[in-house]
């Protein structure tokens, strides 16, 4: 059977590359190739600059409301096929259907929504200076970039289009290797909503095509999501000619259980935050300090229910809960791992194994895990993993776990479960990151923003601080009386 062959989606179509070549794409759950990508080669990098220079002078030249109301129809299209969008991304990536259902397009599309909605609320100021005055205007950036990893595609193309396209840029965007089909899918929503042709385009292919974008002179911004050794390279490059940069990056992040916390409760955090999309989640709790007072009965609950409750096999069956891994690369990289935890001394409670379920037996699975016995210096607490591997550790004082919740080169979240509520914000104040939740682990609304502390990350996305950084302040002096002037 031959599979579809997609290819770049430029100005507003699919556009054949030169070199013919391509790269498949295969279904983790399945580890069968489902259909194959053509690489965007020179041809295409250039077609997709000019494409977008033109795709600027359309789009920046509409008033916002109008782009917004474009832009509230993609909203519509995308929630409209949400079934099959969530379908799609299942294939890519893995994960249950379940979620894909009500999360991966809805968190999108509001996202989306929101900044549609702040699109034609963005004012400039004006103000007297003697018998002058000046005035600013927010002014947008240009071309932009978007880099996606491949655990949420569709929703991170989403986040990234969001506030670049309201704020009037327009946007290249490249899909991971592992998962490009959920943006060609936005792309072709964005034309069918009457988005002008070159607003949103997608580039296809690995590290060569992110490369290119974060070097290109007409690029004058790049948003990325992936790990911190790329971002670091895409900075690196981005600095050629001074471009601005949003870097959305890993984590390794703590959740803290007190004596006085509902245990229920925090083990369900605990349970989301390791094991929600089999553990590919950058904000993941994956260092879970329990109190000393508490910790039997945590652990108790906790083993009881990850045996009890994971149900995992073929993601598109509505009752799996726990998909498969990203590749098989990646399922030997969380296998090795949990190896070093052995290792290292830390106990295994639960897990530590492939897993090759009756319904998709030849799928990267990797079992729910988890490690107690853990200490601070273990390769495991230490490193993010990116799997369903939780580190379980006890502590028995405020201001020492706080020390050791930050000891980290990372800051993307942090999560405290307390009844006491002046503790509980007096300890989320002193945790160096970003991301930060009370009684609760994991939500992400549109208003509220998300990025890093340290080195998880620069800049936002989400909230209405990003959309002022997809544009830049004019400023305009003007002289209501005569220059006066020495010459
Ligand atoms: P990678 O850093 O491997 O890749 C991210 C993207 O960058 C991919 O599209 C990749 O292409 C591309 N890329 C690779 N090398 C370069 C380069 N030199 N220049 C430009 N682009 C390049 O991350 P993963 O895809 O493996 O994603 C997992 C990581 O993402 C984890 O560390 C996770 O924590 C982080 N993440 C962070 C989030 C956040 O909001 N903070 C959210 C989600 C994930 P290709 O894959 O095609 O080779």
């Amino acid at each position: 059977m031959t599979t579809p062959v997609y290819q770049n989606f430029i100005h507003g179509q699919f556009v054949p590359n030169q070199s013919k070549e391509t790269f498949a794409v295969k279904n983790p759950a399945t580890d069968e190739v489902i259909y194959h990508v053509e690489v965007a080669d020179e041809s295409i990098q250039e077609k997709a600059i000019a494409s977008a220079r033109e795709g600027f002078a359309a789009w920046s030249a509409m008033a916002p409301i109008e782009r917004s109301r474009i832009l509230n129809k993609a909203v519509y299209l995308l929630r409209e096929r949400n079934d099959e969008l969530a379908k799609i991304e299942v294939l890519d990536t893995g994960k249950p259907i379940q979620e894909a259902d009500c999360v991966d397009i809805q968190t999108g599309a509001d996202v989306i929504e929101y900044f549609a909605g702040l699109a034609p609320t963005q004012v400039g100021t004006q103000q007297p200076v003697g018998n002058d005055f000046f005035y600013t205007r927010k002014e947008p950036l240009g071309i932009c970039a978007g880099i996606g990893a491949w655990n949420y595609p569709l929703q991170i193309a989403c986040w990234k289009s969001g506030p670049a396209l309201a704020a009037g840029n327009t946007l290249i965007f490249k899909p991971s290797e592992e998962t490009p089909l959920g943006a060609i899918k936005l792309a072709e929503i964005f034309i069918e909503a009457g988005m002008p042709e070159g607003v949103f385009n997608v580039v296809q292919g690995a590290a060569e095509v992110g490369q290119w974008l974060t070097t290109h002179p007409e690029i004058e911004k790049v948003s990325f999501t992936g790990e911190v050794g790329t971002g670091k390279k895409v900075m690196q490059s981005a600095a050629s000619n001074l471009k601005d940069v949003t870097m959305e990056l890993g984590g390794k992040s703590p959740l803290i259980v007190f004596d006085d916390a509902d245990i229920t409760e925090a083990v369900s955090a605990a349970m989301l935050g390791n094991f929600y999309t089999q553990g590919e989640i950058c904000t993941n709790c994956t260092r879970v300090y329990v109190h000393k007072s508490v910790y039997t009965q945590f652990i108790k609950e906790l083993k009881a229910r990850t045996e009890a409750n994971i149900i995992a096999g073929d993601p598109l069956d509505p009752n799996v809960n726990l998909g498969a891994l990203i590749s098989k690369k990646h399922q030997g990289l969380v296998l090795d791992y949990i190896e070093k935890g052995k290792a290292e001394g830390a106990t295994l409670l639960t897990g530590g194994h492939a897993l090759s379920p009756e319904s998709a037996p030849n799928g990267y699975f990797v079992a729910p895990t988890i490690f107690t016995d853990c200490t601070d210096d273990m390769t495991i607490v230490k490193e993010e993993i990116f799997g369903p591997v939780m580190s379980v550790l006890v502590f028995e004082d405020e201001a020492d776990v706080i020390t050791r919740a930050n000891n980290t080169e990372l800051g993307l979240g942090a999560g405290v479960f307390s009844q006491n509520i002046q503790r509980a914000h007096r300890v989320i104040h002193q945790l160096k990151a970003g991301i930060c939740w009370i009684n609760s682990y994991g939500n992400s609304p549109a208003e509220m923003p998300v990025g890093g502390y340290k080195q998880s990350g620069i800049g936002r996305e989400n909230g209405i601080e990003t959309l002022n950084s997809y544009t830049q302040t004019k400023s305009v002096y003007v002289g209501m009386s005569q220059i006066e002037s020495p010459f």
